[in-house]
C-alpha cells in the first residue's frame, strides 16, 4: 500500500472510526486445554492467543532463584499472521517483545510464592494488523488470572498514535491499526496495572510533543477502562453457572 493522502478526514480514520474509538475487541478464556490458563484476545483484525503453563520446573537449572519463580513471555507472530510471510522463528523484534512483556508481568505476579519455578507465558500472534504487543499483553493478563496465579493487579494496555489528514494536521487516535501503524507520525504502547495505576511498558516509535503525549495518553486511559472491564466479563465468564 502507498503512503494515503490522509488518516484522518471529516472526522473519520481510514477505517471509519472516531479518534477515541476501539476496534471491535473479542476476549475468550479457557482456548487451550493443555494450559494452565490461556485466552484469545482480537482487537479487530489481530488476533493473540495466550497460554500460560507453570509455575513448574524451570530449566536450564542456572537460571533458577531460590527465593522466587522466573517469568518470560515469549512472543511469536507466526508466518502467515501477516502480509509478506514472516521468516518463521525469533528475530530481534521478538526477543524485544518477550523482554518487555516480562517485565510488564514479573512487576505484578507474585513470584515470591512460587519459589525455584518457572512460570512460561506463550504469546502467539495469529493475524497481525498492528499493535500485536498490546493485544498480547492483555491476553495474557488473562491468562495468567485464568491460571490461578496470584498477581497485585491484572494488566491492560491500550495504544495510540499520531496521524494526519489531508491539510497535514495532525491529530491523536487511540488502538492504532496497520496503516496507522506504518504511516502515522508515532504510535504509542501504553500499558498499567489496573490496582496501583503503576505504568508497567510504555514504547513509543515517532515523535510527539509532551502535550500530545499526554492527550493520547488521556484518550487511552479511558479506553483501558473499556479494556479492564472486558477483560474482567470475559474471566467471570468462565466461572458462572448457568
Ligand atoms: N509487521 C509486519 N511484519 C513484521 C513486523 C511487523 O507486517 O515483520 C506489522 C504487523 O501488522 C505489526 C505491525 O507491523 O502488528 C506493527 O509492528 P510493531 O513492531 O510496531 O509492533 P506491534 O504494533 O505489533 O506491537
Amino acid at each position: 500500500m502507498e503512503k494515503p493522502e490522509y488518516l484522518f478526514k471529516n472526522g473519520k480514520r481510514l477505517d471509519g472510526r472516531k479518534l477515541d474509538e476501539f476496534r471491535k475487541m473479542k476476549i475468550k478464556v479457557d482456548v487451550i486445554d493443555n494450559a494452565e490458563g490461556s485466552a484469545e484476545v482480537e482487537f479487530g483484525k489481530t488476533r493473540v492467543v495466550a497460554a500460560v503453563y507453570g509455575p513448574r520446573e524451570l530449566h536450564p537449572k542456572h537460571l533458577v532463584m531460590s527465593d522466587r519463580a522466573l517469568l518470560r513471555a515469549h512472543y511469536d507472530m507466526l508466518s502467515f499472521s501477516v502480509e509478506d510471510r514472516k521468516r518463521p522463528g525469533p528475530g530481534r523484534r521478538e526477543v524485544e517483545i518477550s523482554k518487555v512483556l516480562s517485565e510488564a508481568f514479573r512487576s505484578v505476579v507474585a513470584l515470591d510464592r512460587f519459589p525455584r519455578t518457572g512460570i512460561d507465558v506463550f504469546v502467539k500472534v495469529v493475524q497481525a494488523d498492528a499493535s500485536t504487543r498490546i493485544t498480547g499483553l492483555n491476553a495474557a493478563s488473562v491468562a495468567l488470572a485464568h491460571a490461578g496465579i496470584p498477581m497485585r493487579s491484572m494488566v491492560t494496555g491500550v495504544t495510540f498514535g499520531k496521524i494526519y489528514d489531508d491539510k497535514g494536521k495532525t491529530y491523536m487516535a487511540v488502538d492504532v491499526f496497520k496503516p496507522e501503524d506504518q504511516w502515522g507520525m508515532a504510535d504509542v504502547a501504553y500499558a498499567k496495572a489496573w490496582n496501583t495505576g503503576e505504568v508497567v511498558l510504555l514504547q513509543m516509535d515517532g515523535d510527539v510533543t509532551k502535550e500530545e503525549f499526554m492527550e493520547g495518553k488521556k484518550m487511552a486511559d479511558k479506553a483501558m477502562e473499556y479494556v479492564y472491564k472486558e477483560q474482567v466479563k470475559a474471566l467471570k465468564s468462565v466461572y458462572e453457572v448457568e
